[in-house]
């Protein structure tokens, strides 16, 4: 199949069966294109959308971006986990507003030299914003052009990455290219997708190698397993007098980097330790103390064992509520604070626990 060929069936498909009503697809700004490239990235177009519409409303612009205080910023991306997407939004916004008096830069180089911005997400931006000619190569290009060329090996080795590349920008028309760029993502997203592919409603089919040897669900090649640590802490939900949690806020990098989260005990899960490393170390007397069963949480590269301990404070030290990074934090009138995932669910179920309903 000649590459005109494959980018003309891909664009009438699209005209009768693409997406053509996603929120960032009205005023396509190189703004609003952006902050739902980052969004989309790991999370799921349902999952995304009320996220980008609440961020929309509160940062309509770069500027508005820019001036946030990350706290707020850090609050409206609470759920959507990979946190250092947010933190880069807001540097890269502020960036523009320095470098390029708050107008999205134009060029490719100056953009993926923003943070967060790799070569196919600002290929993406400037395609669908400005259509420039520019090839993307995301997770749905990548699963489209493994299967319909039939390519072995795992996408994020180097030679087979090299390989989709030179695919991707022998396919991208110069003509339209921001309608070919939605085109290949929606044909990724809605026909050729990770389970099931629906090869029967796909405009490429009659050239499809995978499909023509019955091998669709055999690309793109899994990356090569390999078993992750397990790590484990004790976070501790201490409440005063008036039912408020201890909170304090993470180091700006590193894993959560400045959200806020709970304390983390460095000692064994017996009451006799919990307090003791309370009074040592955050100067809070503590007792009736329940240990719950623990909590898997995820990351990339380990997972985290969260042993939940609930405890009742029973002396305020006002030390504590002098340190900038500490707070009291009301769980039933939460205020705009962005929240570690786990963190945000262990908070939802404290009044439960308080309340008899969780042991
Ligand atoms: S025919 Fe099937 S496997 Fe091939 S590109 Fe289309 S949807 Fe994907």
């Amino acid at each position: 199949m000649k590459p005109g060929n494959f980018s003309s069936s891909l664009l009438r498909w699209h005209d009768a069966h693409g997406r053509h009503d996603l929120p960032w697809q009205s005023n396509m700004t190189a703004y609003r294109i952006w902050v739902s490239e980052i969004m989309l990235q790991q999370t799921q177009v349902a999952t995304v959308i009320p996220y980008y519409q609440r961020f929309m409303q509160q940062f309509a612009d770069i500027e508005s971006l820019a001036k946030a205080d990350i706290d707020l910023v850090l609050h409206l991306w609470t759920g959507l986990g990979y946190y250092a997407r947010a933190r880069n939004l807001h540097k890269a916004a502020n960036i523009i507003c320095h470098d390029y008096a708050g107008q999205f830069p134009e060029t490719l180089d100056a953009v993926i030299a923003l943070p967060g911005i790799g070569r196919s997400t600002a290929a993406a931006i400037l395609a669908l914003s400005d259509n420039q000619h520019h090839a993307i190569l995301d997770g749905n290009v990548k699963r489209v052009l493994t299967r319909f060329f039939a390519i072995d090996g795992w996408p994020g080795k180097p030679e087979v990455e090299r390989l989709l590349w030179q695919h991707a920008e022998n396919l991208t028309p110069i003509e339209n290219t921001a309608q070919y760029t939605q085109a290949i993502m929606d044909l990724g997203a809605t026909v050729c997708t990770r389970t099931n592919a629906k090869c029967h409603q796909c405009p490429l089919l009659q050239h499809c190698r995978a499909y023509a040897n019955d091998r669709v669900t055999n690309y793109p090649t899994s990356k090569p397993k390999k078993t992750i640590p397990v790590k484990k802490t004790i976070m501790l939900l201490l409440r005063n007098k008036d039912n408020q949690v201890l909170l304090q806020q993470r180091p700006p990098s590193g894993i959560w980097g400045g959200l806020w989260s709970l304390p983390e005990a460095q000692c064994d899960t017996t009451q006799k330790a919990l307090c003791a490393w309370s009074q040592n170390e955050l100067k809070l007397t503590i007792n009736d103390i329940t240990i719950a069963q623990p909590l898997r949480h995820t990351f990339s590269h380990f997972h985290l064992d969260i042993t939940p301990v609930y405890a009742s404070v029973i002396n305020e030290s006002s030390a504590i509520m002098e340190q900038a990074d500490t707070v009291w934090y009301n769980t039933c009138k939460p205020d705009a604070r962005g929240l570690a995932a786990p963190v945000k669910k262990l908070l939802d179920t404290h009044n439960d626990v308080m309340t008899g309903v969780i042991t």
